[in-house]
């Protein structure tokens, strides 16, 4: 599917030009000829970007940018104004009303491209990360604003210059040396490299924070000298996320940093929503351990890769003997504590590639991976003999309660389905219950 751009401006000719170049690379055009009717078109259809012209009778571009912003619905259509004259006023008056980049008229073609493509790429990523979440009640949280800038120059004078121009709410670091700016990277809100030095290789520095992975979500503004569109170009297409002119002016270095600083601080806040989420599907609430659905999908991929490469693994199902008289005997509360902190405990036994999920009510499924029958059985026992010799203390009980465990084991086995290996641990989970609770067993084959 082809992005759709609105391309709005009181000039006829003007509209045809745009809507020529952008429909020979295959973008999908919509025309407004004012600001009250752009408002309309953007509800209507919805565009992935608009073009706007600033001088317009009526409402002007600034004010129409405004009522764009303003408006939940259609905020996130990033714009991109397009001014006659470039002045400084112009880009700042536009940046304060919330647009996203400027472009000057006449309307080069190869910037009109390199940053349409960059915020399309961007929009393409925030609107998956919309489309799962509430995205408005996170707006007020990107509101407040984080502010830590690192500054990357050819030298500490050119770095420190830059860093000078920030007043608050930001906080600039001057950094001359690449590595130290790639450190500085990982904490920051935004980092500002200066792309003018032939001595300083800022586009790999770019490179570098756009690759690993701990960076990559940090917003690049790279300085680029006026009169090298080239650079321009290829630093947007390297993934820096915004330009700004050489000489650099302090007040438009502030208000492009602010739109990066909220922009980056509102995505984050998705993405820890999203994580959030993620994580409840898998994990069970009282216990924290992870749930069943999750668990019997790790049991199915452990299965497939028996399957595969003949690598092993075992599991324990483990039931908390008696809980039924736990509860009745101290309360649900009480027994809500046992359970949590069986689980704890069980955590705590298990090694770090073992998986321990919540079965059942007070059932438990462990997935020892790459372990034998054998060693399963050694991790379920050592597990089993904590929990029997450190009984629980619950607030609110006079006593400590004893809490014992009773496990199954199986290994699993080539040709299986997770019911199969869970059935054969559940036959000698059985097994151990009925002949005495408190033991652990591992299932075997009888003589027939
Ligand atoms: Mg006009």
């Amino acid at each position: 599917m082809s992005a759709r751009i609105l391309v709005v401006d009181d000039i006829e000719t003007n509209r045809c030009l745009l809507e020529a170049r952008l429909s020979a690379e295959y973008f999908d055009v919509i025309e407004a000829e004012d600001g009250h009717k752009a408002i309309e078109a953007a509800r209507e259809h919805n565009p992935d970007l608009i073009l706007l012209d600033v001088m317009m009778p009526g409402i002007d571009g600034f004010e129409t940018c405004r009522r764009l912003k303003a408006d939940p619905a259609l905020r996130h259509i990033p714009v991109v104004m397009v001014t006659a004259l470039d002045q400084r006023e112009d880009r700042i008056k536009g940046l304060e009303a919330g647009a996203d980049e400027f472009l000057t008229k006449p309307v080069d073609d190869v910037a009109l491209f390199a940053r349409v493509r960059s915020l399309l790429r961007l929009k393409v990523v925030m609107d998956e990360l919309r489309l799962r979440e509430n995205a408005e009640a996170l707006e007020k949280d990107a509101d407040t604003l984080g502010g830590r800038i690192v500054v990357a120059a050819a030298d500490e004078a050119g770095a420190q210059r830059i860093a000078a121009m920030y007043g608050d709410p930001f906080r600039a670091k001057a950094c001359a040396d690449p590595l130290n700016a790639l450190r500085h990277a990982l904490t920051a809100d935004l980092v500002v490299i200066d792309l003018t030095h032939a001595r300083f290789d800022g586009l790999r520095l770019a490179a570098r924070i756009r690759s690993d992975v701990d960076t990559r979500q940090v917003p690049i503004l790279g300085i680029v000298e006026s009169d090298n569109r080239a650079s321009m170009v290829r630093a947007l297409d390297l993934g820096v996320t915004d330009v700004i002119l050489r000489p650099v002016d302090p007040g438009e270095l502030q208000a492009r940093s602010r739109t990066q600083v909220r922009r980056k601080a509102y995505a984050d806040a998705l993405r820890d929503r999203l994580e959030e989420s993620l994580e409840m599907a898998v994990t069970d609430a009282l216990t924290g351990l992870h749930n069943r659905r999750y668990i019997v999908s790790r049991l199915r991929q452990h299965l497939d890769v028996l399957d595969r490469s003949g690598e092993g693994f075992a599991v324990a199902l483990m039931d908390i003997d008696h809980f039924k008289r736990i509860n009745d005997t101290f309360g649900h509360q009480a027994g809500d504590v046992v359970l949590k902190g069986f689980s704890d405990r069980l955590r705590k036994e298990l090694r770090a590639v073992d998986i321990a999920g919540r079965y059942g009510g007070e059932e438990f499924l462990v997935l020892f991976t790459g372990a034998t029958n054998e060693e399963a059985l050694e991790g379920a026992e050592r597990f089993r003999a904590a929990m029997a010799r450190d009984p629980f203390v619950v607030p609110g009980t006079d006593e400590p309660i004893n809490v014992t465990v009773s496990a199954g084991i199986s290994a699993g086995e080539r040709g299986d389905d997770v019911e199969d290996v869970v059935a054969r641990a559940d036959a000698a989970l059985y097994e151990a219950k009925s002949s005495g609770r408190n033991q652990v067993i591992a299932w075997r084959k009888r003589a027939a």
